[in-house]
């Protein structure tokens, strides 16, 4: 079985099934025959015997009737013996006597041929011979026939009395049989000494009496005359088997003959009784035998036919069946093996098994299924065998017969019947799966590094650093190893990103990213966390000389002039730096920390870096608990304004005021703008704090127009958020209208940073405002890099030269080629020009030198609050043209002249 494959049918087992049928029914009939022949034999011969044996006893019949007709020999011869006639006779020899009882009526009544008396010498006293054929007695009876039995004729004789039937003698005229009586008186008193013997021939007559008596048709041979006329067995069965007394002879088909034998009295066979009987038993026996075994033959083959035919039925349902399931095998997506359990050797397969391996079916069945599927063991198999009906489902790898690997998914269980043991796997190609697997795995490789990486830079990110950090952390604290993290943030990068465009951005961060991670090992990360910031992740030891090192060389690598779309840039970055394990342990708190050094780098003033220090946290915490101070302060007197004045240098009038906030809070008293404004504007918290320095500062110029107050217009500070968060321009002129005042009133103080951003809408807001009558000016120019260039697409009416270049000047020995040149740009487009800081007379001449229109400084006036304010307003009214010191004077407060 081990070889046979299916597959494709199997059409030499459907010949071999009939063979096997056909050799079965053979073999069936051939059996049949040898048992009817068996039988046929034995019931015949039974038969034969019994008819054997009945014949033989007709021929003993035949004796029996023989010896009867003899045993009336004896009686007559008794009767005649033991007679007081007969005692007479002997004595008076009277031939009455004789002519009495010895005549040929009386002898041929008792069927006597030989009647001898002799005395006792031995003498005849009297014998006759009947002569039948001529009816007379003939006296004496002839020698011949009395010499025969002159031996036994003797009254010492022992054959006196004895059974005629054992007394034969063969005489001249056949066979005789005779009885011998001594002659007495009837009541025995007197023997003679003399004896009578009669003698009776075996004849024709007597073979009639035979046949009477018992009734059958016996035939007489007397021997040795009619030997030669029997048949050869008898003749010889005569000579060998002389103490048989019968003998049994087919004569021919339709006879049977039985033979007696009767031997003389010298022991010699004298007579043979035959008698011929039909073959009645036998031909019965042989009929009926036939009748039975032809009944048991049709039986049989009408049994067996039968069953031959239930048998071919039975067979080619199977085989249908088997045809169907091997079609359905065949046609099968699915691989079938049967596989020994023993020598777990392929033992039958179907086609999509050579599909599947490239093995044809005869290949396959020197193979295990071990050597297929690489990944099973005898274990797996044994326990799938154990596993039940629902068996088990594996995935291999599997070897096919070119050596290509592939993936088979295998169900195996048990068939088990009493008469074999077999596993089946159905198999199916999952290929495909791994293929898929892969490909799925392959995208989600590459999503996760898309995920983890900044497609810009082609840094890992934010997620990246989250998902390694921790266990990069954790690593480390085992190593009892330390940890750098830098959080790095470009200076003002948002400035050129909004000034020179999102590509001249992205340029410069793609940069900035390169020169970074050219600084730091392959071992350490560069992570971009978004925007302009960037996280350094150096596994180095915690150690401040070596971080300085690479804080140096970072700063340096950056400081190299850049070149993007033809412009040379300088940049900058401010540094946090945490280190692990002293600043914290684990990711986030690591993060945070460098979070805040950064905080206070870029709050130092940026372009620096700051080592995380506990008290850092502190000071972040104050800003929290000053935005919760500041929420609760908004919208009541804790915050109000200051307004300095603007001095215009040709008339030495104030021309303007700029109103600053301050604030005082219950507890912690006044706090200064530089501390509470970047809170605020971080916070959101800027936004309404705006609105009521606006609100505040309408109500004001309401109430000095109210008193007639000689008004300037006040220039109110915006920071950026109020311009991009709401629609500024209209709560200006909501505010305006409400406090009843005309716009033109106003100007606002925009820082030139807050300029930069979102250009196109920065534009328009700040049309909006100048469409309303208010002017706009530049805060803190000079301090954002911005192009002078640009100014001029900027709806703005004027600017304001950062106070740091008023303290250079000081610093370069009152020079300033910084202010000259703005202020030769600004009269070029028309734009005014404050200088804010002046806190010198000579800062002043200065300034007058470089044609400066107004300035605005301690010099003048420091901040003073709105009663001050209003006063001062009144009394400079007066003033037309005044000179720089009287307005000093006036300002400062300290010339009371004026007054009136
Ligand atoms: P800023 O707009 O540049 O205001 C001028 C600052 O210079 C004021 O500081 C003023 O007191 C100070 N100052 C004026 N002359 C001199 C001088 O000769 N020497 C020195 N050393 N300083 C002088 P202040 O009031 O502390 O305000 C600081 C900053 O807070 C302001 O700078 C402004 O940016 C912001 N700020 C003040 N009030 C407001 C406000 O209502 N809204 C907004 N958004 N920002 C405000
Ligand atoms: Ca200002
Ligand atoms: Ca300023």
């Amino acid at each position: 079985m081990a070889d046979v494959l299916f597959s494709r049918g199997v059409p030499g087992g459907r010949r071999s099934q009939r063979r096997t049928l056909g050799l079965l029914a053979a073999w069936g009939l051939l059996l049949l025959l040898a048992a009817v022949g068996f039988c046929y034999r034995l019931l015949t011969t039974s038969f034969a015997d019994a008819e054997a044996q009945a014949v033989g006893q007709r021929a003993d019949q035949v004796l029996r009737a023989f010896g009867a007709d003899l045993q009336q020999l004896a009686i007559a011869a008794h009767d005649y013996a033991e007679w007081d006639d007969a005692v007479q006779f002997l004595a008076d020899r009277n031939r009455d006597f004789v002519n009495a009882n010895l005549v040929p009526n009386t002898l041929d009544a008792l069927h006597v041929d030989v009647v001898w008396i002799r005395d006792r010498a031995g003498g005849t006293v009297w014998s006759g011979w009947y002569d039948r054929a001529a009816g007379k007695v003939v006296e004496p009876a002839p020698a011949a026939l009395l010499d025969s039995v002159a031996a036994y004729a003797r009254a010492d004789s022992p054959w006196l009395n004895a059974d005629p039937l054992q007394k034969l003698v063969v005489t001249g005229q056949g066979p005789m049989a005779f009885a011998i009586r001594e002659i007495s008186q009837s009541d025995r008193s007197r023997p003679t000494g003399n004896v009578l013997l009669f003698g009776r021939l075996v004849d024709r007559d007597l073979l009639e009496r035979v046949r009477t008596t018992s009734h059958l048709p016996a035939n007489l041979h007397a021997l040795p005359a009619d030997d030669a006329a029997l048949p050869l067995a008898v003749r010889s069965w005569l000579r060998g088997a002389a103490s048989a007394t019968t003998f049994v002879q087919v004569a021919d088909q339709k006879s049977i003959d039985g033979f007696a034998l009767v031997h003389s009295r010298s022991g010699t066979p004298a007579l043979v009784f035959s008698v011929r009987q039909p073959r009645a038993i036998y031909a019965l026996g042989v009929d009926t035998t036939r009748l039975l075994l032809g009944c048991i033959v049709l039986l049989f083959l009408l049994f067996g036919g039968t069953l031959l035919y239930l048998l071919a039925q039975l067979q080619r349902a199977k085989r249908s069946s088997e045809r169907r399931y091997r079609n359905v095998a065949a046609h099968l997506g699915e691989a079938i093996l049967l596989v020994d359990p023993v020598t777990l050797k392929v033992v039958e397969a179907n086609d999509a098994v050579s599909r599947l391996l490239g093995y044809r079916t005869t290949e396959l069945g020197t193979l295990t299924v071990l050597q297929i599927f690489t990944d099973l063991t005898a274990g797996t198999l044994a326990h799938a065998a154990e596993a039940g009906p629902e068996g088990r489902i594996v995935t291999s790898r599997t070897r096919r017969k070119d050596g290509a690997l592939g993936d088979t998914e295998l169900s195996i269980t048990q068939l088990a019947d009493s008469a074999e043991r077999l596993l089946v796997m159905v198999g199916r190609d999952v290929g495909h799966r791994r293929a898929a697997l892969e490909e799925q795995q392959e995208n989600e490789r590459k999503l996760i590094h898309l995920a983890q990486h900044d497609s810009l830079t082609g840094l890992p990110n934010r997620l990246y650093l989250r998902t390694r950090l921790p266990a990069l952390l954790q690593k480390l604290s085992e190593q009892e190893r330390g940890l750098v993290l830098i959080y790095v943030d470009v200076d003002q990068f948002k400035n050129f990103n909004d000034s020179r465009g999102h590509a001249f951005g992205d340029r410069m961060l793609q940069v900035v990213a390169r020169r970074l991670r050219s600084v730091v090992s392959e071992h350490d990360s560069v992570v971009r966390m978004g925007g302009d910031e960037f996280v350094i992740v150096l596994t180095m030891q915690p150690e401040r000389d070596k971080v300085e090192g690479v804080v140096a060389r970072l700063r340096e690598t950056l400081s190299e002039p850049l070149h993007i779309e033809g412009t040379e840039i300088v940049v900058t970055a401010s540094m946090g730096v945490a280190m692990h394990p002293q600043d914290g342990l684990d990711m986030d708190v690591l993060l945070k920390h460098a979070d805040i050094a950064l905080y206070l780098a870029k709050d130092a003033g940026r372009n620096c870096h700051r080592y995380f220090k506990a008290n850092m946290e502190v000071r972040v915490s104050e800003d929290m608990a000053l935005e919760q101070a500041m929420r609760h302060g908004l919208g009541t007197d804790q915050f109000y304004m200051e307004y300095q004045p603007v001095v215009d240098l040709a008339t030495n009038r104030v021309c303007s005021l700029e109103a600053l906030m301050r604030w005082r809070h219950p507890d912690m008293g006044i706090v200064p703008p530089a501390r509470f404004i970047p809170v605020a504007e971080r916070s959101g918290m800027i936004l309404p704090l705006g609105e009521q320095a606006l609100v505040t500062v309408l109500a004001q110029l309401r109430d000095w127009q109210a008193a007639k107050v000689p008004c300037v217009p006040v220039a109110v500070n915006v920071s950026a958020l109020q311009l991009e968060r709401s629609e500024f321009a209209l709560t200006v002129r909501q505010r305006a209208d409400e406090a009843g005042v005309d716009p033109r009133w106003l100007h606002f103080e925009i820082t030139e940073s807050a300029l930069l951003r979102e250009q196109e809408q920065i534009v328009h807001k700040l049309t909006q405002l100048r469409e309303l009558g208010c002017e706009v000016l530049i805060d803190d120019f000079g301090t954002g890099y911005s192009a002078l260039s640009y100014l001029h697409r900027l709806p703005v009416d004027g600017l304001k030269i950062d106070r740091s270049f008023v303290v250079e000047m000081a610093r370069t020995g009152g020079q300033s080629a910084i202010i000259a040149a703005i202020v030769k740009i600004a009269r070029e487009l028309k734009l005014s020009v404050i200088v804010e800081g002046v806190e010198t007379a000579e800062q002043l001449m200065m300034l007058r030198e470089y044609r400066c229109a107004a300035a605005q400084g301690f010099f003048f006036s420091k901040p003073i609050p709105a009663t001050r304010c209003t006063r001062l307003l009144q009394r400079l009214d007066d003033v037309q043209r005044a000179s720089e010191s009287t307005t000093v004077r006036v300002l400062r407060g300290s010339d009371l002249s004026l007054a009136g």
